[in-house]
């Protein structure tokens, strides 16, 4: 529906979406593909992206964020897919949020105008290697002493891990408590720490531009006051709360993909020639962008509820869980069909649809697996 727009835009969301979609087109498209060749962005594209707006759109202004809702959010994320640019500054986000939510003033006013900067990375430190699904079996532990908390352990698959000077921990503050009540998150400023690592960046089947890590943390001392959180063993019911957040911001990348593949193909099909006439003139051709963008369209009417929805605050775990799963389910679908139909250049590196056929299938697994999120749905039946 080419004259469909999302209800949630509106003058000044247009405005923003100009300013990130110039800045994206100008400063980060061209370095696509160093950054896929170092494996992380360029460290002051961090500090770029701080100063143009990018970071934390959606934290008030006192802590210098933007001031602005999850509208602003999203139109970021839809700009970053629509570019085919991968820059994780929705970690950075789901970081702030952490801060925002759970944090105390101290806190809030010490970190949260720094990675709306870009003076600090930000990352999310959930999964290890043996701990993935089933985050309740994690073993890293943050024990008191005095002061501080000595922190032992090891976390995979982090999302910034390089450049990340400020890491939030999902750690065992109690050994013998039920996990429901014995995990906790820390906040830890990882410059010049003694006793932390960070492995170099995991070589992907896509998405290489951004900076995938393990870290270690052998015996770190973290201060206490970096508890986030009046008590300890309130990080699991915490990560619950925050990765519908994270959730519906897959959703909205997965949706401005599924639009960007449908445009992408049915520009190739209406100027690849076969047996003397252009691709789109086969009936098979044509049902199958016809297929790819009703079901695109229909993604993001859904989409586009849930972040009106999550907006007025009324985003339940569920239908989050449900937006993450069949969002990215249908990115897969799609992409997959608009591979085939561009024939062998499909499977060429240099054109956009292979690009975003290997960055597209992590979609399905993290921040929890579409196994996973069935489980979510099914609990609510
Ligand atoms: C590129 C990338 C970036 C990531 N970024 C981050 C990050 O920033 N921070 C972070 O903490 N983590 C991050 N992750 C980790 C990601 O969240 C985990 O990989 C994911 O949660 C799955 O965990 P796992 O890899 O241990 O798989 P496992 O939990 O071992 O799962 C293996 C398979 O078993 C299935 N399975 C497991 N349990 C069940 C069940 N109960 N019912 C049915 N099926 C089940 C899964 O669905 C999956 O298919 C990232 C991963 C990748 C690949």
């Amino acid at each position: 529906m080419s004259n469909y727009e999302s209800a949630w835009i509106n003058d000044e969301l247009r405005m923003y979406r100009k300013t990130v979609r110039e800045f994206i087109q100008t400063e980060f498209l061209p370095r696509q593909q160093e950054w896929r060749k170092q494996h992380r962005p360029d460290s002051d594209a961090w500090k770029k992206a701080g100063q143009t707006g990018l970071l934390l759109p959606d934290v008030p202004e006192e802590y210098g964020g933007g001031g602005g809702t999850f509208a602003h959010q999203a139109v970021v994320t839809e700009e970053l897919a629509s570019a085919g640019v991968h820059f994780s500054c929705g970690v950075q986000s789901i970081v702030s949020h952490y801060i925002l939510q759970y944090g105390n003033e101290e806190q809030k006013k010490k970190w949260l105008p720094a990675l709306a900067q870009g003076d600090l990375v930000g990352a999310i430190a959930m999964t290890e290697p043996s701990a993935g699904s089933d985050l309740q079996a994690i073993k890293t532990s943050a024990i008191r002493d005095g002061n501080d908390y000595i922190l032992s352990g090891s976390k995979t698959f982090i999302t910034n891990g390089w450049h990340a000077g400020l890491v939030c921990v999902a750690a065992k503050t109690d050994r013998r408590a039920a996990a429901s009540r014995g995990i906790s998150m820390i906040v830890v400023e990882t410059k010049d720490l003694s006793g932390y690592r960070v492995g170099s960046s995991f070589e992907k089947v896509g998405m290489n531009e951004v900076d995938t890590c393990e870290l270690f943390f052998d015996d770190v001392r973290v201060p206490s006051a970096n508890l986030l959180g009046a008590a300890e063993g309130s990080g699991l019911s915490q990560m619950m709360e925050q990765l519908r957040y994270e959730r519906v911001m897959i959703g909205v990348g997965a949706v401005a993909t599924m639009e960007r593949a449908v445009a992408i193909t049915t520009k190739y099909a209406k100027e690849r020639k076969a047996f003397g006439q252009a691709l789109i003139e086969f009936q098979n051709a044509r049902f199958k962008l016809a297929q790819c963008k009703t079901e695109a369209h229909v993604g993001r009417v859904f989409i586009d509820d849930c972040i009106a929805r999550f907006m007025a605050g009324q985003l339940d775990t569920v239908t989050a869980a449900m937006a993450k799963y069949w969002l990215t389910e249908c990115q897969c679908r799609i992409v997959d069909e608009c591979v085939q139909l561009h024939g062998g250049y499909g499977y060429m590196t240099e054109y956009p649809i292979a690009r975003m056929w290997a960055d597209s299938r992590v979609q399905r697994i993290y921040a929890g697996t579409n196994e996973i999120m069935l489980e979510v749905i099914g609990w609510s039946l």
